[in-house]
């Protein structure tokens, strides 16, 4: 019961959700018109081959993805499925320990140490198959 609770403790929301588009600059304007976010952040993270604009909603935020080149993980994706929501991400205080607790209950990570992530956040993902089809993130912002 006391380790439950010190579990809890932890800052838990959701952080983001990642959408995959193929023209950032239309998805930027028809999400402004759609949600009217209070902040609008351009990111680019060459690792990942990937333009991001963060579309700050509250305390949470959408992160739309477009890839640089056409090759990288958005690329991918976009090829393959279309536009679309690409993955859900969860605020963790600590992405090591969050790694930790997913891999001792069994599931499986598609990082067994903390990935670097736009705005010097850390980040890991659980893989889709370990999470009914959803692509999840923890991420530590
Ligand atoms: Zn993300």
């Amino acid at each position: 019961m006391k380790a439950e609770l010190t579990r809890r403790s932890e800052t838990k929301r959701i952080s983001h959700v990642g959408i995959a588009v193929t023209d950032l600059e239309k998805a930027i304007a028809d999400f402004s018109s759609l949600v009217e976010p209070s902040e609008i952040e351009r990111i680019s993270l060459e690792s990942e081959k990937v333009r991001i604009a963060m579309l700050k909603l509250g305390d949470s935020e959408i992160e739309l993805l477009s890839p640089i080149e056409n090759s990288g993980p958005i690329a991918r994706f976009l090829e393959k499925r279309g536009e679309g929501i690409h993955h859900i991400a969860v605020k963790v205080d600590d992405v090591s320990q969050a790694i930790e607790n997913a891999k001792n209950r069994g599931f499986q990570l598609l990082d067994s140490t903390p990935r670097s992530a736009a705005r010097g956040a850390q980040a890991a993902f659980v893989h889709p198959k370990s999470a009914h089809g959803v692509l999840l993130e923890f991420y530590n912002q």
